[in-house]
C-alpha cells in the first residue's frame, strides 16, 4: 500500500481484464479512488469488489459514444473530481491488406481510436474543474514496428499514439498531461479474447493459457522473461502520479527491448 495516488480519482476503461484490472488494483493499492469501465458486468463487478470500497464498477461499452460520455460525466459528478483517465480498452482488428474491408477500417478505429478522442473530448471539462489531469491512452509497439496485430491494428494504434502527442501540446497550457503507452507483448487473454465480444473463459482456464503464453513470450524479449500486465500498470502509475508532472507528449515503450530486436512474430 502507498499513496502516490492519494485523493486522486481515476477512470480505466477496460478493466475488466489483463493490463486494466492489473492498474486498477495498482491505482486503488495507491489510494486512488478507481472507477473499472467495461462492458462484462459480471467480471467488473467481482474485480470491484474484491479491491474494497474505493473501487467501483461501471458498464461501459466503448463503441457506445453515449456510454463514454456517461461514465466520464456520473464519475465526476459522484466523486467531485477527475484526475486520470486510462483509455485502455481495445482488442484485435482483422484482415490483410487484400481483403481489409471499410467496415473493417470503421471498426478498427471505433474501438482503438475514436473511443480515446471521445473520451479525452468529454474528460477535458471535468479535469479543468480539477485543476489538471493526466490523460493515458493505451497504444502499442504495434505501431513503432509490425511487431504484433495486424495491418490494420498497427496503423490505428500509430494515429493514437501521433494524436496524443498532438492532444498534449494543445492541452499542456491547461494542465492535462497527455501521454501514451506502448507496451510490447504483454500476456494477457488479447491473444485469444477477440475483441467483438468478452472473453467469458473461466478463470481458471485463463490462467493455464496466460502460463503458456507467458513460457512463448520469453523468447520474443531480450530479457527472456515475458511482460506482464503489472508492467504496464506500473507504467501507467508514474504518468498518473505527480512523479509524472513533467512528462508529456511522451510514448512510454514498455517491452524489454523488443522493438530494437530483429522483427519475428513472438506468439
Ligand atoms: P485484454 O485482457 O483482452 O483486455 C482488453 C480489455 O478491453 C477487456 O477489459 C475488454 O473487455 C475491453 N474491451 C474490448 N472491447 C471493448 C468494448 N467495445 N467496450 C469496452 N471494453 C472493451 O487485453 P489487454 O492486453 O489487457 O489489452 C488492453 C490494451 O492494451 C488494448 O488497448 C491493447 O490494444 C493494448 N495492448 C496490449 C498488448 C498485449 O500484448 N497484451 C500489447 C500492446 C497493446 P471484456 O473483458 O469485456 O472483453
Amino acid at each position: 500500500m502507498g499513496n502516490r495516488l492519494q485523493d486522486k480519482v481515476a477512470i480505466i476503461t477496460g478493466g475488466t481484464s489483463g493490463i486494466g484490472a492489473a492498474t486498477a488494483e495498482l491505482f486503488a493499492d495507491e489510494g486512488a479512488t478507481v472507477v473499472i469501465a467495461g462492458r462484462s458486468e459480471e467480471k467488473g463487478q467481482a474485480l470491484a469488489d474484491r479491491l474494497g470500497d474505493r473501487v467501483t464498477y461501471q458498464r461501459q461499452d466503448v463503441m457506445v459514444e453515449e456510454d463514454i460520455r456517461r461514465v466520464i460525466d456520473e464519475t465526476a459528478e459522484r466523486f467531485g473530481r477527475l484526475d486520470v483517465l486510462f483509455n485502455n480498452a481495445g482488442g484485435p482488428t482483422a484482415g490483410t491488406v487484400p481483403d481489409i474491408t471499410a467496415a473493417n477500417v470503421d471498426y478498427g478505429f471505433r474501438l482503438l481510436f475514436t473511443s480515446c478522442v471521445l473520451g479525452m473530448r468529454f474528460a477535458i471539462p471535468h479535469m479543468l474543474a480539477s485543476g489538471g489531469g493526466c490523460i493515458i491512452n493505451n497504444s502499442s509497439v504495434a505501431a513503432i514496428r509490425h511487431l504484433q496485430g495486424n495491418i490494420l491494428y498497427s496503423a490505428v494504434k500509430a494515429a493514437l499514439t501521433h494524436y496524443s502527442k498532438l492532444a498534449g501540446v494543445e492541452l499542456g497550457p491547461k494542465g492535462i498531461r497527455v501521454n501514451v503507452i506502448s507496451p510490447g507483448a504483454i500476456a494477457t487473454p488479447i491473444f485469444w479474447g477477440g475483441s467483438e465480444r468478452a472473453n467469458t473463459l473461466p478463470d481458471e482456464e485463463n490462467a493455464r493459457k496466460l502460463e503458456k503464453l507467458q513460457r512463448n513470450l520469453a523468447r520474443a524479449t531480450p530479457l527472456k522473461v515475458s511482460g506482464l500486465d503489472r508492467d504496464i500498470a506500473t507504467a501507467a502509475l508514474y504518468l498518473a502520479s505527480d512523479e509524472g508532472r513533467f512528462v508529456n507528449c511522451h510514448d512510454l515503450v514498455v517491452d524489454g527491448g523488443r522493438t530494437s530486436m530483429f522483427n519475428e512474430d513472438p506468439a
